[in-house]
C-alpha cells in the first residue's frame, strides 16, 4: 500500500516548508493542495464568476484544468496549460481564495482530484482538510500550529522583496481572515483530525520539524 502523509493546519504555518523536506527526504510526491484552490480563485477572479451562481460555479470548474508538473519540489501548477505559479501568491488571490474554497462544488472537485493524486504513489499532501476530508485514512497526520505573529513575520519575509507594497499589517490581516474563513465554512472547515499530532513550530527551525515528522513516520 502506498503511504500518504498528511499536513493540515492554519495559514502561513510552515505546512508547506515542512511537507517539501519531507517529499525530498522520503523521495514522495508532494502536493500543495492550497495551489489548487488559488488558481482555482485566479480564475474565478479572471473571469468574473457570480460566486452565488451554482450554474455558474459549475460552467467555471468544467473549464478549469489544473497540472502540476514538480520538477523538483518546488510547486509548478498550470492553469490551462498557463503557467500561474507566481500569480497565484499575489495578494489579489489570497483575498479571493478562502470565499472561493468554501464553495461545496469547489470543494468536491478539489477533493476528487487529490484523491486521485493520492491512488497508487506515496506522498505528501498540505492543506486544510487533507487528514479530515481527503485521506482519513493517512498514514501519517500532522497538524500544525503556530503563534500568529511569527506566521505573518515568516509570510512577510518571504514576499516583501517581491512585493514592496505589502505591509506586516496587510499579512497579518489577511492570515487572520483566511483562519475565521476556513475554520468557520459549513464544508469541511479546518479542523484538527482526532488522530493528528499536533506540531507547534513557533520555537522549532525547520530541521528540528523535520525530524519531528520523520520519528513519527518510522514509528
Ligand atoms: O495553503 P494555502 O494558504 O496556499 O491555501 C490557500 C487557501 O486555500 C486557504 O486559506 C484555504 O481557504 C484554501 N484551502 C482549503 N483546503 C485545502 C487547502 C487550501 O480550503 N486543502
Amino acid at each position: 500500500n502506498n503511504i500518504i502523509v498528511a499536513i493540515d493546519g492554519y495559514s502561513s504555518c510552515g505546512k508547506s516548508t515542512l511537507a517539501k523536506a519531507l517529499a525530498k527526504k522520503l523521495h514522495y510526491i508532494y502536493v500543495d493542495s492550497g495551489a489548487m484552490y488559488r488558481a482555482v480563485a485566479l480564475y474565478f477572479l479572471r473571469n468574473n464568476i457570480d460566486m452565488s451562481d451554482h450554474a455558474q460555479i459549475e460552467e467555471a470548474l468544467k473549464n478549469i484544468h489544473l497540472n502540476f508538473h514538480s520538477r523538483d519540489y518546488e510547486t509548478h501548477i498550470t492553469l490551462n496549460d498557463e503557467e500561474v505559479s507566481e500569480e497565484i501568491r499575489q495578494m489579489p488571490v489570497s483575498e479571493k481564495v478562502s470565499e472561493v474554497a468554501a464553495l461545496k462544488e469547489v470543494r468536491r472537485e478539489m477533493v476528487k482530484q487529490q484523491q486521485r493524486m493520492g491512488k497508487s504513489k506515496n506522498i505528501v499532501m498540505d492543506g486544510r482538510d487533507i487528514g479530515t476530508a481527503v485521506f482519513p485514512h493517512a498514514s501519517l497526520k500532522l497538524f500544525m500550529t503556530a503563534d500568529p505573529s511569527v506566521r505573518a513575520q515568516r509570510r512577510y519575509d518571504e514576499i516583501h522583496l517581491k512585493n514592496p507594497e505589502v505591509t506586516l499589517e496587510d499579512i497579518f490581516e489577511n492570515i487572520a481572515h483566511r483562519d475565521y474563513q476556513d475554520t468557520t465554512r459549513a464544508e469541511s472547515p479546518l479542523v484538527r483530525a482526532e488522530d493528528a499530532v499536533i506540531l507547534d513550530n513557533t520555537n522549532l527551525t525547520p530541521e528540528q520539524q523535520l525530524q519531528f515528522a520523520l520519528e513519527r513516520i518510522e514509528a
